[in-house]
């Protein structure tokens, strides 16, 4: 019996504005609702783990240090606002884009679930106790494979997959257990379920 209940989230349009590739941490703006968000992950006695997609990587755009320099800066900022975000795990690669080792089909870039069974196991995480929240249906897809429960924000490309000019669209395996204005709404309907 895994030990912790645990709400992935969805970094860039999830926590942090959407704004293309983040390559410079002046275009990182935290959502305001999120530092609520996890502080309330906190409280519930949830773990809160980021899984996120940096292709920007593979691309050449960023390097693997710049996505964890950017992922220790939310880390601190969080903390400051009395939030905890326990694990940060990212996919560095891209399929068919980019440069040397990166340039591969893995199984950690979602819609993959590799990020979200690696978390378990490291984390000793019940998935069937878990949700995801994210701005894409790529994460809806990856929470199925997973096994737990999605959430769609409308925040980052959120709006735009709903309407179908998105990045992505809405199949048989990606479709949201709920759809929320943004993070915060989201934990909140994720805590209401766990009364
Ligand atoms: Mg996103
Ligand atoms: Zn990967």
């Amino acid at each position: 019996m895994k030990k912790h209940r645990a709400v992935f989230l969805d970094r860039d349009g999830t926590i942090n504005e959407e704004v293309g590739y983040l390559e410079d941490l002046a275009k990182l703006k935290i959502i305001p609702a999120a530092f609520e968000a996890v502080r309330l992950i906190n409280d519930a006695k949830m773990k809160a783990v980021v899984i996120t997609n940096q292709a920007g990587v593979a691309r050449g755009l960023f390097s693997e240090d710049f996505v964890k320099t950017a992922n220790n800066f939310l880390h601190a900022e969080f903390l400051k606002e009395s939030a905890l975000i326990d694990a940060f795990y990212y996919c560095p690669h891209h399929p068919t884009e980019g440069i040397g080792s990166y340039r591969r089909e893995c199984d950690c870039r979602k819609p993959a679930a590799g990020m979200l069974l690696q978390a378990a196991r490291e984390m000793d995480i019940d998935l069937t106790q878990s949700y995801i929240i994210g701005d894409r249906y790529n994460d809806m897809e990856a929470g199925k494979k997973a096994g737990v429960k999605c959430v769609l924000v409308k925040t980052g490309f959120g709006q735009s997959v709903l309407q179908d000019d998105g990045p992505d669209q809405l199949t048989a395996y990606n479709q949201p257990d709920f759809i929320a204005e943004d993070i915060l709404e989201a934990v909140r309907w994720i805590l209401k379920e766990n009364k």
